[in-house]
């Protein structure tokens, strides 16, 4: 029989999609005020103790049936149309905000080989409900 703590453990899994943007604040001339598009890559990072019987933290697929639809939202939009001002910085946080929170996550936005943004723990509350971004907890 096997007693005390399960060790702690992260695990990470990329998603990709495709999107149109500019950045509406940035000074006039700036490349990034005229419209263009990212190959975008995600890292959903978990971490937690490791489940005992599982020998794992979460189902690979599990992740999937999170992340998935709301990649699904963003690929091949313009997302302008979902968000104000969408820099790596706010992507990041929409995605985190829309996963339902089981284990502390991170997660990181790519927005290009060599640039990424990174997300960890909640946004603050005043700040969500000024985003009108509500988590969804019931899954
Ligand atoms: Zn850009």
């Amino acid at each position: 029989m096997v007693t005390g703590k399960m060790p702690r453990v992260s695990i990470c899994k990329s998603y990709e999609f495709s999107a149109g943007h500019w950045l509406p604040n940035v000074p006039d001339g700036h490349p990034c005020k005229r419209q263009h598009g990212h190959n975008y890559k995600v890292e959903i990072i978990a971490t937690g103790e490791m489940e005992q019987r599982g020998g794992w933290l979460v189902d690979f697929a599990e992740l999937d049936n999170w992340v998935k639809p709301i990649i699904a939202q963003l690929d091949h939009q313009m997302l302008n149309d979902i968000l104000p001002n969408p820099t790596a910085e706010w992507l990041a946080w929409w995605i985190h905000s829309r996963i339902p929170v089981k284990v502390s996550l991170v997660v990181r936005v790519w927005e290009t080989p060599k640039c990424y943004a990174e997300t960890k723990g909640q946004l603050p509350e005043w700040l969500r409900e000024e985003l009108g971004w509500t988590i969804d907890s019931s899954h």
